[in-house]
């Protein structure tokens, strides 16, 4: 289902008569020529601020359909906020989504009270969120509130500038000489709710919907302009670690080859409920997985905090140690 609509759209109305005629409004000259009368229906297209229900298959759980508020946009594909693509399970390599417009206030009314997105945040099946911060933002998320991360003025001026219910109150910088300075932390002490402290004091469904919002905005812009890249330089191991790395390998080659040669001499002790070779395979495996969790934790503790390939890892935007 497209949303692209012809250009100059003004009065796009369809008038539907009793008998299935269809009068386009936008080719009536005089409204004198229509006559108006009972049982007609007035048809029209979607508006900004309209309510739809949206949904993708495979529809898994109850938020795989889910109430949005839209916006009419050039072009025939749907867009929407990365926030709520984990519920969807949603991608953008192709994924197709269907949108239904109810039109009885019956259904918008359901809608409105039941399904809109914010309202479905927790999930009632397992009583947690299925909606937070993914992807560019969830790493900006770990990075400005990291304790050296530090803003200009310039910059933290216009990172208000994106925050929708910025009063004019700029706070005070954490840093007064020799130039004013705040830290990342100060950002996302601004866009907390007021309301919220430690002891747990819920502000509702729409709070939330904001709070992920303005995460995104102000986040994202810092993001920007601090800028974040990931090269082969990332993946490079110190000489230390590379020796330690060859270490273990070859320690694990002359285990396997002892191994081998006991199980030749057949001096090999068979394991419980396991026969010879079964046995052998077993302790083989053994010595190589044990060589692959060594060789792997010393290279993630050799990477230091400046590592990008690390930090996206520790904020859990992609990837996974192993
Ligand atoms: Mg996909």
């Amino acid at each position: 289902m497209g949303l692209t609509l012809p250009e100059g759209r003004q009065v796009q109305s369809t008038l539907l008569g009793k008998d299935g005629q269809r009068l386009d409004l936008r080719y009536v000259k005089k409204s004198s020529d229509l006559h108006l009368e009972l049982g007609y229906k007035m048809e029209r297209h979607l508006n900004d601020g309209d309510f739809v229900l949206f949904s993708r298959q495979p529809s898994l759980h109850k938020m795989s359909i889910m109430g949005h508020r839209i916006k009419i946009m050039p072009y025939s594909t749907f867009r929407l906020n990365l926030s709520v693509t984990s519920p969807y399970n949603a991608d953008f390599d192709g994924d197709e989504m269907n949108m239904h417009f109810p039109k009885s206030f019956e259904t918008r009314a359901e809608v409105l009270e039941l399904v809109m997105v914010p309202k479905c945040i927790v999930s009632p099946q397992s009583n947690r969120p299925v909606m937070g911060i993914v992807q560019d933002t969830l790493l900006g998320c770990l990075k400005i509130t990291k304790r050296d991360t530090l803003i200009d003025k310039d910059v933290f001026m216009n990172i208000l500038m994106w925050w929708e219910d910025f009063d004019g109150k700029i706070p005070a910088p954490a840093i007064l000489k020799p130039r004013p300075i705040w830290t990342g932390k100060q950002v996302s002490n601004l866009i907390i709710p007021k309301k919220i402290n430690l002891i747990r004091e819920e502000v509702g469904p729409d709070a939330a919907r904001k709070f992920l919002g303005h995460t995104q905005w102000l986040v994202n812009y810092w993001l920007l302009q601090t800028a974040f890249s990931i090269g082969i330089g990332d993946t490079i191991a110190d000489a230390a670690t590379m020796e330690k790395i060859n270490q273990i390998i070859s320690k694990a080659k002359n285990d396997v080859k002892e191994l081998i040669k006991q199980a030749h001499d057949k001096q090999l002790e068979a394991e419980a409920g396991r026969t010879m070779m079964e046995s052998f395979e077993n302790k083989v495996n053994q010595v190589l997985n044990k060589a692959r969790d060594d060789a792997g934790s010393s290279a993630q503790n050799s990477l230091s905090e400046s590592n990008n390939l690390k930090a996206m890892v520790t904020a859990g935007s992609k990837g996974q140690f192993h």
